[in-house]
């Protein structure tokens, strides 16, 4: 099984052996309604890198309630590549109006196609206004994702915790709150009211970008509370400035194709996250936020133009790459396989109580470029999406499966 070695020179290992990942985060669209290529493009890009993963429910139509969950699980079913045996879980959207009834059904349900429930705070984002508002509206649906009513496991609920206006106030630009405070203001206030109120719940703060929320999350952990930070490669990867940075460092230039949501912190709260990721601790781990934009300049909003004159849409990760970031992260810090394993796979699997993996994959050290753009097809035309880190090396890559 998993080579229990701790390495003594992590620049020496060439081979890394991988159980199969469990992805938290992860925006396959719906081709139903946007009929764009995405959804097609990231399955071909996620089902043989991971053994699960968990589909938001920020799609148009949007998924709220079990019903929808099920029929979105079973539209993603059918894109799925006929020999990927990827498993699809579904996270549907709490809003002000989820009741403590939708939330007991996700809990009873089966087959179960419900990962987690993810709720966005309202004002950033991508929710589609499928937000809260205020906590107080969702204490009852909270409580029914862990009390004993149901004669079912709990389930846990994921924020996207950053806040556009000061709480109680909306669309006044003196109750706005500076972008890079976001989410400390909403972890800070909100998540700490919901936590204080349901210290049985379990949460996960998906994407987590400040050296404050990362000691949030360690002093909770530490006195008994189930909360998790998720994070991703692409925090690790940069900070802020970076997003200022040109290409071959020749001077400062807008990454509009970075930009995303939490925006990066500081070269601080990138090390704090890094360090997270390393350390071993069971209240870390991994979800990608691989959310694709399409480069299309007929759409309204949600497009800015790069410093080369590309129009791009936001951040897309390619799971191969998210991967390597990490991989090359944990074994330049000589860490071992089964330290990736338990931030890669084993804390989701115990959170979403899926069965121990059925895969075994080999990572080689190998450099390979990414590909600045990823094309696809809508009816008769070409679709591009401008990939992160395109043009890049990365230093790891799949290269075959064995049992488990
Ligand atoms: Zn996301």
């Amino acid at each position: 099984m998993a080579d229990q070695r701790k390495h003594t020179a992590g620049t020496a290992i060439r081979r890394i052996h991988l159980e199969g990942v469990v992805d938290l985060h992860f925006h396959f669209r719906n081709p139903a309604e946007a009929g764009d290529g995405r959804t097609e493009m990231l399955m071909e890009a996620v089902a043989h890198e991971h053994e699960a993963v968990v589909a938001i429910g920020n799609s148009a139509p949007p998924v709220t309630n079990q019903e929808e969950a099920d029929a979105y699980h079973g539209m993603l079913c059918r894109h799925r590549p006929a020999e990927s045996d990827l498993i699809i879980l579904v996270a549907p959207l709490m809003t002000d109006r989820t009741t403590a009834e939708m939330v007991r059904k996700t809990r009873t349900s089966r087959p179960r196609t419900v990962g987690f429930w993810k709720a966005f705070f309202e004002g950033v984002s991508n929710d589609g206004g499928m937000s809260i508002s205020d906590p107080a509206l969702v204490h009852d649906a909270i409580r029914a994702s862990y009390d004993d009513s149901a004669d079912a496991e709990p389930v846990s609920v994921h924020f996207h915790a950053e806040r556009k206006y000061v709480r109680g106030h909306t669309g006044e630009t003196e109750h706005r709150i500076p972008m890079l405070e976001r989410e400390w203001y909403c972890v800070d206030l909100d998540v700490r009211e919901i936590l204080e109120q349901h210290p049985d719940g379990i949460f996960v703060l998906k994407h987590i970008t400040d050296w404050r929320t990362v000691e949030f999350v360690r002093e909770y952990h530490r006195k008994g509370y189930r909360i998790y930070g998720e994070i991703a490669a692409q925090y690790l990867a940069q900070c802020f400035d970076d997003l200022w940075e040109g290409p071959g460092n020749k001077g400062t230039a807008f990454r509009a194709n970075d930009v995303r949501w939490p925006l990066p912190k500081d070269r601080k709260s990138q090390l704090a996250i890094i360090d997270a990721a390393l350390s071993g601790e069971e209240c870390f781990l991994f979800g990608s936020d691989c959310a694709w934009h399409l480069d299309d300049p007929t759409k309204e909003s949600g497009v800015k133009v790069t410093c080369d004159y590309v129009v791009c849409g936001g951040l897309a990760i390619l799971p191969a790459v998210s991967l390597s970031i990490i991989i090359d992260c944990f074994v330049r810090a000589e860490k071992t396989e089964e330290d990736l394993n338990e931030f890669l796979s084993r804390r989701a699997r115990r959170l979403l109580n899926l069965p121990p993996s059925q895969r075994r994959t080999r990572y080689e050290r190998k450099n390979w470029e990414i590909p600045s753009l990823k094309e696809g097809v809508r009816g008769s035309k070409k679709i591009r999406v401008r990939l992160f880190m395109g043009g890049e090396k990365c230093a790891w890559r799949r290269s075959i499966s064995l049992p488990a």
